[in-house]
């Protein structure tokens, strides 16, 4: 039978209970544990797939098509632990199931309640992941204890140590201590409310992870073991990451999470590792830390000043950076107010995914700098989609060509809604979705850069290349890189006449882990390294 750990948070969101769960899964893993991760999100949306990224931040895409919050890219890129649509769960989705069966009559005529039915169905979703193979199910809760939309998950999560044995789960519970600048101290008493808080829902915690500015005293550590009533070893400092976050699971080693848990579900060093095995993390962190560039890379989008918008990608192009011993150094600009007298010390040019009209102008001129100016570019899916729209206009001289998205009316409708979007009305979880395979053709960019004929990557999107114009842009020089396997959709699209211009329909930031970088992630800064020790050879 697996064994359950819920990481619930106090004080304030925003904690980074994404990253612990995802620093634990890890240590977990190279402990030879077989672990799975999941979220919990107590907010009504069914997933964040129709929430603005300025509420929510990037949508993440899995394999499987579910639409999911950011911290399941950091499990991803952490720990190579599957993840399915069992690892993301919202109240909207555990109530509409409740609902569903509420309509087929399947309550036999019963009152249906919040307790327990609504709880009944957070602990199957929690039950979904546990199986003889798994060692470890991670349930991360969303949201601050105390939050109303979140009482039926700490319900859920109390009767479900009752009910598997409280041996069997381990509550970690991740609060804030502040940091007083004026008393020069570290103030315990939010820790302690919100530990009081847990107790008085029935849920005593195991362990307290305390994110905090400043290192923890002795005293401190053992006036809140006996205030929240918490073992002393298990009280962990958790200070703010330096240089990255991927310093975070060492961090946590070095305090003794993982010991903690192992020691509280009794593994014995039988069947598990002393140490977890960091080897090949170390050499990642080393290369980190040192780089021996730097380049700049510009990364246009709507939301430019709101990071976690594009967080897989700003991870991805750390990770091309770390495997390129660089430093990446990303500047964000708003796509709306682009001038092309920004690109100025840039080497690469990055443009990201994207809904809506606002900013394309803007997006489309840091093409055609890129194009012109021989400037490494990566576009993806609505990054592609504006440079094969710029490829038109500025190559071929269709002045208003456009997608459909932003011009119904346009004579160069070179990008344009799919066949199987046609008679979507429904906004939610009605994309293409998912990851999809693509046949790369011999000779490109593209094929040199995978090393292999067929990829299976992620994809988000309606729109797309429009096949009755592939022939046109194709006889002035963009090439087809990467097309589906039955030839219908083209999925990657690069200019031969450039050292490094490729557009692809789907996301790759969703595949890249920081020992595994993207391998398009990976040329685009190892071209972007070239032009730049070219261009400025004293640099
Ligand atoms: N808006 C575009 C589409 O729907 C691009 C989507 C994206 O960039 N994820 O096709």
């Amino acid at each position: 039978m697996s064994k359950h750990i819920f990481i619930t948070g106090g004080v304030v969101s925003s904690l980074g209970k994404g990253l612990t769960t995802a620093s634990l899964g890890m240590l977990l893993e190279r402990r030879g544990l077989s672990v799975r991760l999941q979220k919990l999100d107590p907010y009504l949306n069914i997933d964040p797939g129709t929430m603005s990224p300025y509420q929510h931040g990037e949508v993440y895409v899995l394999d499987d098509g579910t639409e999911t919050d950011l911290d399941l890219g950091h499990y991803e890129r952490f720990t190579d632990a599957p993840l399915s649509r069992n690892c993301s769960w919202t109240s909207g989705r555990i109530y509409r199931n409740v609902l569903r069966r509420e309509r087929r009559g399947k309550y036999l005529g019963k009152t249906v309640q919040i307790v327990h039915h609504i709880t009944d169905e957070i602990k199957r979703a929690i039950r979904s992941l546990s199986g003889p193979e798994v060692d470890i199910v991670l349930t991360e809760v969303g949201g601050t204890v105390g939050d109303i939309e979140g009482l039926p998950f700490f319900e859920a999560i109390r009767q479900f140590a009752l009910e598997v044995g409280r041996s069997n789960c381990l509550f970690i519970h991740l609060t804030l201590l502040p940091y007083l600048k004026t008393s020069f101290e570290l103030k315990t008493k939010p820790t302690q409310h919100s530990v009081a808080q847990l107790r008085q829902i029935g849920i005593s915690p195991d362990i307290l992870v305390c994110r905090t500015e400043q290192s923890m005293s002795e005293s401190e550590k053992e006036k809140i073991s006996l205030f929240c009533n918490v073992p002393r070893q298990n009280v962990i400092e958790e200070k703010d990451a330096g240089t990255s976050v991927y310093e975070i699971p060492l961090y946590l080693y070095e305090q003794g999470l993982d010991r903690r848990v192992v020691e509280h579900f009794k593994f014995t060093e039988k069947n598990i590792r002393v140490e977890p095995d960091f080897a090949d993390w170390m050499g990642t962190l080393n290369s980190l830390r040192n780089p021996e560039k730097e380049v700049g890379i510009a990364l246009i989008g709507k939301y430019a000043k709101h990071k976690d918008a594009y967080k897989s990608v700003y991870e991805a192009l750390s990770h091309a950076g770390i495997v390129n011993r660089a430093a990446v150094r990303v500047l964000g600009i708003s796509s709306d107010s682009f001038q092309p007298g920004q690109l100025e010390g840039i080497d690469g040019i990055i443009i990201p995914g994207g809904f809506g009209e606002r900013g394309i102008e803007g997006k489309i001129a840091a093409i055609t700098a890129a194009r012109l100016k021989k400037i490494p570019f990566l576009g993806i899916c609505l990054g592609m989609q504006c440079a094969v729209v710029e490829f038109a206009r500025n190559v071929l001289g269709w002045r208003d060509a456009n997608s459909t998205e932003f011009d119904l009316k346009t004579t160069h409708p070179v990008i344009s809604l799919l066949k199987t979007q046609e008679n979507v009305s429904d906004k939610g979880g009605t994309m293409r979705l998912g990851a999809f395979p693509t046949r790369l053709l011999p000779g490109s960019c593209i094929s040199a850069c995978y090393k292999t004929e067929t990829i299976s990557e992620r994809h988000r999107h309606r729109y797309e290349f429009n096949n009755a114009f592939r022939e046109s842009l194709a006889a002035v020089g963009l090439r087809i890189g990467g097309i589906s396997p039955d030839g219908a959709l083209v999925e990657a699209i690069e200019i031969p006449d450039h050292p490094w211009f490729v557009g692809v329909q789907y996301h790759p930031e969703f595949l890249s882990q920081p020992n595994r970088p993207h391998p398009l992630f990976r040329d685009f800064i190892a071209a972007a390294i070239a032009r730049k020790a070219c261009t400025v050879p004293d640099r």
